[in-house]
């Protein structure tokens, strides 16, 4: 069996176990280095070869390795991570990362629990780092840090220990600024959602050079700042990635930091589902109940040369499964799903069913846009997705 079909194997098993399950986005500023992280992510998880990450990569899970080359522009991917002796599913859901997508971000958001935001550790937070903070928070939607580029601090600005220090602080105090200004505006969300390093929900390190650290992943490895200095001085990045590669760090974190969707959809459903929260259909969705109604947002629409349309959203209740009559909101009438399936890169791979808790693509709901709320039954459907895009605001 091929490693692409037995990576899809295991993401199927782990489907049924919402504890185990992660949905994330990583949102940056354009240039911050989303796209180098997300394929760093998807090489440690074995979807592409080391090699190729960080260099708009090649695929190379395909069995015949015919397909080399392709660019995942699109990277939604479904991912297993083992964190303490348990293997994780984590889906990652894309964004754009130009301003003029801030509506897609937005949309993105409401399929995940978390988001990785990326900062350039030279540049600092920027105006789309605040968006994408605001995105996520309005949405329910934790956030975590990650700090990139340092290499550059220490090859190109030729800082210290001590300045390196000092401005990666800089960074987290401006993000948690952002965060703590955001979340008395909403007034609704109760968790301390500041990052910090000592209780690991910030990370550092170079997409580029594929290595990383955090709090956590500095007590496993011994490894300080000290190490990290004088291993990239000498170039010696290889042994930097190896002793402490990228991937494990931040999908360390992801699993540690992030809600599962047992955890995350109490909260999220009464933000986003202004329905009857006595009704059975709510209590599905707060337990993430496979066997409840089918519930599923759609978040994006796209088009693929061999089947058509395909609709990406969250599952919150329910199992999605072929030949399901479904409700769109909206629309009068059914639409008839005619395959359920996960992306694992820019391919999508067919599977039997996609329980709630997961992320979904789904075709044959030719009715449904971005943003429709599909269901077994005629149900209220989510609240719009409030598109936020600096400086205007508007609401679809
Ligand atoms: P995105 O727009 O946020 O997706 O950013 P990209 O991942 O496309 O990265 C933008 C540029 O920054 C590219 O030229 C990358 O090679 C570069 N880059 C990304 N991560 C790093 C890093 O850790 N260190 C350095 N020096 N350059 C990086």
């Amino acid at each position: 069996m091929g490693r692409r079909k037995k990576i899809v194997q295991e993401c199927e098993r782990l489907m049924d176990t919402p504890e185990n399950i992660r949905n994330i986005a990583i949102a940056a500023h354009v240039d911050h280095g989303k796209t180098t992280l997300s394929d760093n992510l998807l090489a440690g998880a074995g979807m592409i070869s080391e090699g190729t990450a960080g260099e708009q990569l090649a695929m190379d899970t395909k069995e015949d390795e015919q397909e080399r080359g392709i660019t995942i522009d699109a990277a939604n991917v479904s991912m297993t991570h083992e964190y303490e002796d348990t293997n994780h599913l984590i889906n990652l859901i894309d964004t754009p990362g130009h301003v003029d997508f801030g509506g897609d971000v937005t949309r993105a958001m409401r399929a995940v629990d978390g988001a990785l935001v990326v900062v350039d550790a030279v540049e600092g937070a920027m105006p789309q780092t605040e968006t994408v903070l605001r995105q996520a928070l309005r949405e329910g939607v934790k956030p975590t840090l990650f700090i990139n580029k340092v290499d550059r601090l220490i090859s190109e600005l030729q800082e210290g220990e001590e300045e390196m220090q000092e401005r990666l602080l800089g960074v987290i105090a401006d993000v948690n600024e952002l965060i703590r200004g955001m979340i008395e505006e909403m007034d609704d969300i109760d968790d301390d959602w500041t990052v910090s390093v000592e209780d690991g929900t910030v990370g550092f390190g170079s997409a580029l050079y594929k290595w990383g650290v955090s709090m956590p992943s500095m007590q496993r490895t011994g490894m300080d700042f000290g190490d990290i200095i004088e291993l990239e001085q000498n170039d010696k990045r290889d042994e930097l990635h190896e002793r402490t590669p990228l991937s494990d760090v931040v999908l360390d974190m992801v699993c540690e930091h992030f809600p599962n969707p047992v955890d995350a959809q109490p909260r999220r459903v009464p933000r986003i589902w202004r329905g009857d929260a006595e009704s059975e259909l709510a209590e599905d969705m707060r337990l993430v109940n496979e066997d409840g109604e089918v519930v599923f947002m759609v978040t994006d629409i796209s088009m693929d040369p061999h089947a058509g349309e395909i609709a990406t959203g969250r599952v919150f209740s329910g199992t999605l499964e072929k030949g399901q009559d479904l409700f769109v909101s909206g629309t009068a009438g059914k639409n008839r799903i005619q395959s359920v399936g996960l992306f694992m890169g820019s391919e999508r791979e067919e599977v039997n069913r996609v329980p709630a808790g997961n992320i979904a693509s789904v075709t044959g709901l030719r009715d449904a846009i971005a943003g429709s709320t599909v269901s077994s039954v005629d149900m209220t459907p989510f609240e719009s997705i409030e598109h936020i895009s600096e400086p205007v605001i508007t609401k679809s």
